[in-house]
């Protein structure tokens, strides 16, 4: 036998002596009141250098947030380890957005700790929740999708499934917005201006990615083609991560964020010798790529920046994976049995082509067995229809930026096609909608037709965008590929959006039916006959009236508007963007205020119209959208005849903090998007776990919800994506539905005249025009009518309290299906095949 190598001795002593040392009864990382009481003392000590007199409520947040790190160290570690001797599967979420909000409240409610941290701090004379205002939100994300991966990450911990976040950690995140005059202004949002007490930057990981420069083809040793990336410019991904808890076990995966770095060996040093001045400009150059989270919702832009920062991310990531794989295999004949990468959306696609030049260029494997690995590692989800957001760049660009990426582009669709007409499957009108160049006057890459042909699962994330996905978008791939094409409902986490959000829901809950809904949301359907208890519907009603009035008490010190605690509140938060029609909400309450100017006995149950959400900064018409209601919520408030009947409100800043506090307080969720449009949607969603009943379209995930919660239970108008199509084809002209509603012409006259721009008549022309000349694209007049009798219904409904609040008890009773863990579970089992791998102290 031969000797054991002195670092292999070395390496063992220290593992025998660092377990000693950790199983030292030690009371430092303990969970109790007493220890935790201990721990904070000692941060904010130690780590902020304070005392009681000099301390600010951010280092006591700071101080707790620590305190709660320390606890989850361990368990980092040892889930590592776990993963890594059971040679365990793992997942790869990658995604160029991640919505995460504050972590310290999750945190403490995963690891069970946030009664204890309370007691504790309340012992110093401390609100735990005035020192959790303190966090900011991680805003790394524009909006549902950037949300969804957040979700996920948290299922995935839950379910103890091996699984790592890959993304970018922008120094600014989705902006930060403020209203001015009405008007939305965007602010950075500097997150990290006080560093962040999760994220652990890894100095030691960096990787090293190339643009630019062209590439040599030539023949290496063994007479193969050698392709070589030459004369590249060189930038540094240092890997930050951050430790995402799962509940109630003992799982804490990985989110790795990257940021770019100026790389100092290879730049400045060979290009900027003896210049140092420009040597750090350069340096600045470099590192803008992490620096901002493109605003852009939906619309996309073919700028460079955006291209680099897919490919920084992309490169990165697919790095680290390889690394990890071959730390433990020879080769990468099992790589599809031990890594599935998962793509969110389109953005992270090029992960298919630089895999395919790692697997090929780097480590000398045959392109077929190279291709066969890509389409067995890769998945693919799309998150929309509409063609303005799916992405596409020129080829002149991409080849410039990326020139291996784009040879290889070439090469796969080449085969592609080629592949595809001998086997006669498909004809040519169908093998130009799936090569993946567009031709025209600006020859482009299509980043859909890469995804789906470089994966072997393509999902939508509802049952009807899914199916609309295989009938319209994708109907070429679904006629050659039926079987790579499947549904994942999204969902959203209990966790945040229930225990977290709703304290006061979640504890009845859990009173009557015990806790387990919280790992296992089915079981909220125990909850069904407690619709039928007098005594439950008084508790729900007085836990939804709490929660009115903490949202209030936000309206008033934001807005300067008190809101009356016995009206309706009618909430629409989500991105501004005329699909999800805001429009066809706020048309309809300046439409209620006339009414209520014109008719005397008019006596509609009091209702509080809340709106929330930002608009892209280059998107003029969501702008106007915003404007239009401040405007109106400006008339109508200051209106003494309408005073107790109606008032509007626009709450800056929509984001998951916000989010937080306005779910558990609503009652109507309005979901009422253009059929065909909303691919899922998440936010409806959150709104039926907490309790709010739907006014919806048949659109996204809303069929769904209301397939759950059942027909009776959700407010359902408006034309369905048959009659959305019959319409357009037939010509839909909306001076017909002007001159024929009477209340379509009396609202729309009211803005084109100045009524809720008083001083500036013609203001809201530009939303008139787009509505009657434009040709209305999302159909807001066509679905106005259908819309103010559902809202009728709604009013009537909401009359009969105890009726009412059955229904809201029952959809919190049916909200089940609607965990994200129902749908990472799917995920898990019929897309990536990783069983979970369960963690133990
Ligand atoms: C859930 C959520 C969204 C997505 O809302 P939709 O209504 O599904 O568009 C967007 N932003 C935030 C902050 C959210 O929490």
């Amino acid at each position: 036998m031969p000797p054991p190598r002195k670092a292999a001795v070395a390496r063992t002593e220290e593992a025998r002596a660092l377990e000693r040392a950790r199983d030292l009864p030690n009371a430092r990382t303990a969970l109790d009141v007493d220890a935790l009481r201990r721990a904070f003392a000692d941060h904010l000590q130690y780590s902020q250098g304070k005392d009681e007199h000099t301390a600010t409520p951010l280092d006591r947040y700071f101080a707790v947030a620590y305190a709660v790190r320390d606890r989850m160290m361990r368990r980092w570690i040892q889930t590592q380890q776990t993963y890594y001797k059971a040679d365990a599967k793992r997942v790869y979420y990658l995604s160029l957005e991640f919505l995460m909000g504050k972590a310290l409240e999750n945190n403490l409610l995963n690891l069970g700790i946030y009664d204890n941290m309370r007691s504790a701090l309340s012992d110093l004379g401390l609100d735990l929740n005035a020192l959790l205002e303190q966090e900011p939100d991680a805003g790394l994300g524009n909006g549902g999708l950037g949300r969804l991966a957040a979700c996920f990450l948290d299922s995935l911990a839950t379910l103890s499934i091996p699984a790592y976040g890959y993304g970018i950690r922008y120094e600014f995140g989705i902006f930060d917005q403020e209203i001015r005059n009405g008007y939305q202004v965007e602010r950075p949002e500097e997150w990290l201006r006080f560093g962040s007490a999760w994220e652990i930057p890894r100095g030691d990981a960096c990787v090293p990615v190339s643009f630019y420069g062209r590439t040599e083809h030539g023949v290496d040793e063994k007479g193969r083609l050698q392709v070589r990336w030459a004369d590249a410019r060189h930038v540094l991904g240092m890997p930050y991560d951050v430790p995402i808890t799962g509940h109630g076990n003992q799982t804490v995966n990985t989110l790795r964020l990257w940021r770019a770095r100026a790389s100092q060996e290879l730049d400045l040093a060979d290009f900027n010798a003896g210049d140092y001045l420009s040597a750090v400009e350069e340096k600045d150059l470099s590192e803008n790529i992490s620096k901002v989270l493109y605003p852009n919702d939906l619309t996309v832009m073919g700028k460079e920046l955006r291209l680099q920062q897919q490919y920084f991310f992309v490169c990165c990531s697919i790095h680290d994976i390889v690394n990890r794989h071959l730390k433990m295999h020879e080769g990468f004949s099992d790589f599809p049995d031990k890594v599935a990468i998962q793509m969110n959306d389109t953005h992270p696609a090029i992960a298919v082509a630089e895999l395919m030049r790692v697997l090929v260029d780097e480590h000398g494997l045959e392109w077929g067995k190279a291709w066969e690995i890509c389409g067995g590692t890769f998945g693919y989800t799309n998150h929309t229809l509409m063609p303005e957001a799916l992405e596409k760049w020129s080829v002149d660009l991409f080849g410039r930026v990326l020139p291996r990426h784009l040879e290889i582009v070439f090469e796969v669709n080449r085969r592609f096609l080629d592949g595809v007409r001998a086997a006669r499957k498909a004809d040519e009108p169908a093998l130009q909608r799936m090569s993946l160049i567009e031709e025209g006057p600006v020859k482009q890459v299509r980043m859909a037709n890469l995804a789906v042909i470089g994966s072997h699962s393509v999902n939508g994330v509802a049952a009807l965008h899914t199916e609309l996905l295989k009938r319209e978008l994708f109907h070429d791939f679904h006629a050659l590929w039926p079987e790579r094409f499947n549904n994942k409902t999204n969902g959203v986490t209990p966790r945040r959006w229930l225990l977290q959000a709703n304290p006061a829901l979640a504890r009845s809950i859990s009173e009557v039916i015990g806790p387990g809904w919280v790992t296992d949301a089915a079981q909220l359907r125990n909850l069904e006959p407690l619709a039928e208890d007098a005594g439950f519907r008084r508790l729900f009603r007085d836990v939804k009236r709490d929660n009115k009035e903490r949202l209030a008490g936000i309206v008033r010190v934001e807005n300067g508007i008190s809101l009356d605690l016995d009206s309706i509140f009618d909430v629409q938060v989500k991105r501004i963007h005329e699909y999800k029609r805001q429009l066809l909400a706020i048309l309809r309450v300046a439409s209620e205020y006339l009414r209520l100017k014109e008719e005397r006995g008019y006596d509609p149950y009091p209702r509080s119209y809340l709106f929330g959400g930002k608009a892209a900064p280059g998107y003029a018409m969501a702008k106007w959208i915003i404007k239009l209601v401040g405007s109106v919520a400006d008339v109508v408030n200051r209106d003494v005849d309408v005073r107790g009947r109606i008032a509007v409100a626009f709450l800056r800043n929509y984001r998951v903090s916000l989010a937080e506090r306005i779910f558990p307080a609503a009652e109507v969720s309005e979901q009422i998007s253009t059929a065909g449009k909303e691919a899922s949607g998440t936010g409806n969603m959150k709104f039926a776990l907490n309790g709010a009943l739907t006014v919806g379209t048949l659109d996204g995930a809303n069929v769904e919800i209301r397939e759950e919660v059942g027909a009776e239970n959700f407010f359902l108008f408006g034309l369905t994506v048959e009659e959305v199509a019959a319409l357009r084809k037939g010509g839909y002209d909306p001076w017909e539905w002007y001159r024929k509603d009477r209340r379509i012409k009396q609202v729309l006259d009211a803005l084109s005249s100045g009524v809720f721009s008083p001083g500036e008549p013609g203001l809201f022309r530009p939303v008139v025009e787009s509505l009657l000349n434009g040709g209305d694209p999302y159909l807001v007049l066509a679905d106005f009518a259908a819309y103010c009798s559902c809202q009728e219904r709604v009013e009537q409904a909401y009359r009969d309290p105890d009726g009412w609040t059955r229904k809201a008890i029952l959809n919190v009773a049916r909200a089940g299906k609607f965990s994200s863990d129902r749908t990472i579970h799917e995920y898990a089992t019929e897309i990536w095949n990783v069983p979970p791998v369960r963690v133990v102290e």
